[in-house]
């Protein structure tokens, strides 16, 4: 039977009690780990008769998800998952996303959404206090890093054109190959170039390289205008973080925006262990981190905050005659990206950080940054691995003596299968390797150390 859709009667009482009461069960209770891919066919069967006329009922539609849909999702927080960049959400700011969504706050104009957008502007001035930004920056969240960059390149190609007074025959930024894919991906949407620039031997794009690229690209592309610099604060591949300040320098020297691209890194700004890598940081036109990464909020959320928020408005601000009414007021969040509605994605975060106090985030970013560390520390003791840089976030990529690719996948896909943790391998400098990154303080280092035990059992003969 299908609860009504709007009314409040005694089924959808039961129906919502049921959906809020799994919503808690999937937070207390330890996840399926199911780490590899699903089979489409046994999905496909499942919904067969799902969506129907008269519908199912939700309590039907919810047994679907349980038994059969959700175990084919990764647990992407379990705190043995250490590929990609995992994510690790707080029990408070997961349930106040469920509050965000049963209260429909449209988060795009302060008319609309005023007492929403106050408190994710409070998160934001947290970030920008961390990044040491100026009381007159601001921004906005968007729904992941990757939005975060192409909002934030538009806004400066937009300003640098506006400051030229025309367009040039091609635009270009400039980057290292260590920038994350969103930002080619970026370029493309927009139809620019992207400026190679040279790394140091950690991965690292340093002012030296920056200005060598831009002098050589300006020989070889006289007509190329080169309008912004990409650094990456924590790269995803190897956790490094790029010469801020030194970059800042050649910024200043060229007239370039500087955006950092703080996905996954920027989160430990608010650490003890790892703040002083991001010397610099203040000297940026804007930058990006994604709660939904390290600072334990839920997806999707991501921080994009700018020195100074008026380029972006000019750049992103939607108008026409059904928005003539709309009492535009102190802050409209849909001015700084490319959207117009918008989910108040900012509170989770919000709510969390209220909860547990900024400390509490200071020690959980810590403790993922000191369990890499320790991890590092066993690579380098123990005969057969090795360390391939010395972690300055909390990656790390370390090689078996020996070992192919091949190995490095079998053994992978095998801990996967067995549903005891996630590891992928990567590559580094065209070398193979194993990878892990640490988001949860919950990982215990003891566990991801003993994943060195299993990889000398498994060593190849
Ligand atoms: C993850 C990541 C991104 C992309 O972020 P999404 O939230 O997945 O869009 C961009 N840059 C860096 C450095 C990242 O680690």
């Amino acid at each position: 039977m299908a609860p009504a859709m709007h009314e409040w009667d005694d089924e959808t009482n039961l129906f919502a009690h049921s959906v809020i009461g799994y919503a808690i069960e999937r937070l207390r209770l330890p996840k399926d780990t199911q780490w590899g891919a699903h089979p489409a066919d046994v999905l496909r069967v499942a919904l067969e008769h799902v969506i129907t006329p008269e519908g199912v009922g939700g309590l039907e539609a919810l047994r679907v998800f349980r038994d059969v849909l959700l175990p084919a999702c990764r647990p992407m927080d379990d705190p043995m998952n250490l590929a990609y960049v995992p994510t690790a959400p707080s029990v408070a700011s997961t349930m106040f996303d469920l509050v965000v969504s049963a209260s429909s706050i449209f988060g795009g104009n302060w008319e609309a959404g005023a007492g929403a957008i106050a408190a994710e502007n409070q998160a934001l001035r947290w970030l920008a206090d961390l990044a040491g930004f100026p009381d007159t920056a601001g921004g906005v969240f968007v729904s992941g890093g990757s939005a975060a960059n192409l909002s934030a390149l538009a806004t400066a190609r937009d300003a640098f054109t506006k400051r030229r007074g025309s367009r040039p025959a091609r635009y270009a930024v400039a980057a290292t190959d260590e920038v994350h894919a969103s930002v080619r991906a970026a370029a493309r949407v927009m139809d620019i170039e992207v400026v190679a620039v040279n790394t140091d031997e950690h991965g690292r794009m340093t002012g030296e390289a920056l200005a060598a690229a831009l002098a050589a690209h300006d020989r070889e592309f006289p007509d190329d205008s080169v309008f912004a610099v990409v650094a990456t604060g924590g790269t995803t591949n190897a956790g490094v973080v790029d010469q801020l300040d030194a970059i800042a320098d050649v910024c200043e020297q060229h007239d370039l925006w500087l955006h950092v691209d703080g996905a996954y890194g920027l989160a430990a700004l608010c650490s003890t262990l790892a703040r002083h890598r991001f010397r610099g940081i203040e000297r940026a036109d804007s930058f990006g981190v994604d709660p939904h990464k390290w600072l334990f909020a839920p997806y999707d959320s991501a921080a994009l905050v700018y020195r100074d928020p008026a380029p972006a408005a000019a750049t992103h601000a939607q108008h026409g005659a059904y928005l003539d009414a709309v009492d535009r007021g102190d802050w409209n969040p849909s001015d700084y990206a490319y959207h117009l509605s918008r989910r108040a994605r900012g509170l989770p975060l919000w709510f969390g950080l209220a909860t547990y106090g900024t400390q509490a985030y200071t020690d959980a970013v810590d403790s993922a940054l000191r369990t890499a560390q320790a991890f590092a520390g066993e690579v380098e003791r123990r005969p057969g691995f090795r360390l391939l840089l010395p972690p300055e976030l909390s990656v790390v990529l370390f090689t078996c003596d020996g070992w192919t690719a091949e190995q490095y996948t079998a053994w992978s896909k095998h801990h996967a299968a067995a549903g005891e943790y996630l590891v992928v391998p990567t590559s580094w400098r065209g070398e193979p390797c194993l990878r892990i990154c640490v988001v949860h303080p919950r990982t215990d280092p003891q566990r991801v150390i003993e994943i060195l035990d299993d990889l000398a059992a498994a060593a190849p003969a």
